[in-house]
């Protein structure tokens, strides 16, 4: 499951749809294709004040805007009561099947405020295709990518007062499904979901900007094995990783570094970001990424990057990295920077690596020029200070 037909290429919303790479991107059932939204603002909104006060200091996740979206698939009706409406609590029968058995999928992406006045979102199409992939794979319904793409613009639009204007600011939208079946049988997939998005104004993920993390490798644990669920945006995932993440931390990590699941030696990913190797540097730099497997997260970050490095003089690949490569790429000066990418981060310097066995720095542990090249350019995309060449941000209002 790659994104390989999701590079490049101007235009990439419909009509031309260039940001539909994969399978799975088309709904199967005809009956799923019209998703009509009814729009019900909520009675009460948060105050001017207040929000103000949450917008200057809003952490990551922590605050969330007035409304959302909730739509429901039935295996009988398809898509059906789609609508915007007042943020608040769910109500749900204790026995409903996501609470027991995790047939859940989500999204991330965001929403920026350009200088020049426009809100604008980067590239939902490919997050609406990885969406009905990962739903493909957690035998969840096919949502139609315009009915996603429409779900967020119908949020944005009426929560635009929520879109920070600060710099590094903006607002990470969730879209998720959940299995709503009420029952403890697991004889078949759920004959009914919920479709949701949220959305939560955020400053930078990390606390205290783009500082390097230190990363653990788990060699005890696994994050996703062949034929699993790795490639899927699942919260299951999430939930295997958390023994894993308290170890990093135990040992005094900020994040978790996972290995393939059979050798326990080729690097995967960091938590929930995708990583690369920065070779050599100057006009040698080359950056080298963990190929898809099937046990990774095609992250759209780092597909971003696969798509800008080369147009900045940065030749990629993708490929297989051991531990034992890393260690002595770093040792012989091969290796000179490693970062990690993902919407909710942008790009993550790794100063340091630790193990069961030791560890390591990464050049001289603080952020290296490349990394720091592509991240100003992928975020002066995202913000509007650097020109699209690639159709990526979708103006939303
Ligand atoms: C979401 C995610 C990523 C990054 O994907 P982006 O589309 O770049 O945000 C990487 N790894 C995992 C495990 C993820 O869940």
């Amino acid at each position: 499951m790659t994104m390989g037909t999701d590079r490049g290429g101007p235009g990439e919303s419909p009509p031309q749809g260039h940001d539909r790479g994969g399978p799975g991107g088309s709904p199967p059932q005809g009956h799923t294709d019209e998703v009509d939204f009814a729009v019900h603002p909520a009675a009460q909104l948060v105050p001017a004040a207040e929000r103000e006060r949450l917008l200057a200091d809003p952490g990551f996740g922590k605050v969330f805007t007035d409304h959302m979206i909730t739509a429901e698939w039935t295996a009988e009706r398809g898509w059906h009561d789609a609508q915007l409406r007042g943020y608040g609590p769910l109500s749900l029968d204790p026995a409903t099947q996501v609470l027991h058995y995790s047939q859940e999928i989500f999204e991330g992406l965001k929403a920026y405020r350009q200088e020049t006045g426009p809100v604008v979102a980067f590239r939902p199409y490919a997050n609406a295709a990885r969406f009905n992939r990962s739903a493909a794979r957690m035998a969840m319904p096919q949502l139609p990518e315009d009915a996603f793409v429409r779900a967020l613009e119908l949020l944005v639009t009426q929560d635009r007062d929520w879109v920070p204007g600060r710099p590094d600011h903006s607002l990470y939208l969730r879209p998720f499904m959940i299995a709503t079946h009420v029952g403890l049988g697991v004889n078949q997939p759920s004959p009914s979901c919920r479709f949701l998005v949220i959305a939560s104004p955020g400053g930078g993920y990390f606390h205290g900007g783009v500082r390097p993390v230190t990363v653990w490798l788990s060699e005890q644990y696994s994050r996703a094995a062949p034929g699993g669920t790795g490639a899927a945006k699942t919260g299951g995932n999430y939930a295997a990783a958390f023994a894993g993440q308290q170890q990093a931390l135990d040992n005094g990590c900020d994040q978790v570094v996972w290995l393939d699941a059979v050798e326990h030696s080729w690097v995967e990913e960091m938590g929930g970001m995708n990583l690369f190797f920065v070779y050599g540097s100057g006009t040698d730099a080359s950056i080298v990424t963990p190929a898809l497997t099937g046990t990774l997260l095609p992250g759209v970050t780092r597909d971003a990057l696969l798509t800008l490095a080369p147009d900045l003089g940065i030749p990629t690949e993708e490929g297989r990295i051991s531990v034992a490569d890393w260690r002595a790429g770093c040792a012989s000066g091969e290796i000179t920077e490693v970062f990690a990418c993902g919407t909710a981060a942008v790009i993550t310097p790794v100063g340091e690596v630790r193990g069961a066995t030791g560890g390591w720095t990464v050049g001289d542990g603080t952020p290296g020029p490349v990394t720091t090249r592509l991240r100003d350019q992928l975020v002066g995309i995202q913000f509007g200070h650097l020109p699209d060449p690639y159709g990526w941000m979708h103006k939303i209002c």
